[in-house]
């Protein structure tokens, strides 16, 4: 939408949270209840799932989920626990096209990935199969991914990972079938390669849950010879 279509919008209609739709103070900012519904993550955190710590160690540290299935990636960070307003906002941006709602999740994503983002070459985010982005119009995985780009004036390529073939709705799907799903659904697209070899990309998701996708797709990267970091908008985590 253009400056000025927006701007005779924001005049006829009073600024609306692009969640829940109650009066808000400014367009794009989340109401109070959908901001203090949300349960940020914050340090001290495995420095490698980005899970919460149950105290704070003062150093790096490697929960023991890490290291027992290490995943393809060396860090991975989330803003927020996946819960019932996060849920809402995931939704949002997935399903009902609310694009406002990106610019304020990409926002809480460069807060709590700041240091990713700052070691970061290259930010790609996870693609979906051509025909769900026929279907759907947009990738909500890339659209996190420009503004994170704008956020940090890092660069990034939306073309660098190929989906092979359409992947069913992971939604249901237990950790093993999950996994099953997703193995071997990525590839580096061959004319980028050269990009992404010897580069720190940072792959981007809206949800980590079980972390199928992720892995898959940080897999054919590190194939690549990237090297790969993991930023998301929410996380599920067990017990929260
Ligand atoms: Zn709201």
């Amino acid at each position: 939408m253009g400056a000025a279509a927006s701007f005779a919008l924001d005049f006829l209609l009073p600024p609306a949270c692009p969640v829940c739709r109650a009066r808000c103070d400014r367009n794009g900012a989340l109401c109070a209840e959908c901001w203090n519904g949300l349960d940020f993550l914050t340090p001290p955190w495995c420095d490698v799932l980005g899970t919460p710590l149950p105290y704070d160690p003062g150093v790096p540290t490697i929960s023991p989920a890490a290291t027992a299935d290490p995943p393809p990636w060396q860090r991975a960070r989330a803003a927020v626990i996946y819960g019932e307003r996060a849920a809402r906002l995931v939704s949002a941006l997935k399903y009902r096209d609310r694009m406002e709602v990106a610019r304020p999740m990409a926002a809480m994503m460069a807060r709590a990935g700041a240091e990713l983002l700052a070691d970061c070459d290259l930010i790609i985010p996870i693609p979906l199969h051509y025909r769900r982005l026929w279907a759907r119009r947009f990738n909500q995985s890339g659209e996190l991914a420009r503004h994170l780009k704008h956020l940090s004036g890092k660069p990034g390529v939306n073309d660098a990972l190929i989906r092979l073939r359409p992947t069913r709705r992971q939604v249901g799907l237990n950790a093993t079938a999950r996994a099953r799903n997703v193995a071997g659904a990525f590839r580096v697209a061959p004319d980028r390669t050269a990009d992404v070899s010897g580069r720190r990309v940072l792959l981007v998701d809206d949800v980590l849950t079980t972390g199928a996708t992720l892995r898959a797709a940080a897999r054919a990267l590190r194939r690549a010879g990237a090297i790969v970091d993991v930023l998301t908008f929410a996380m599920v985590v067990e017990d929260a």
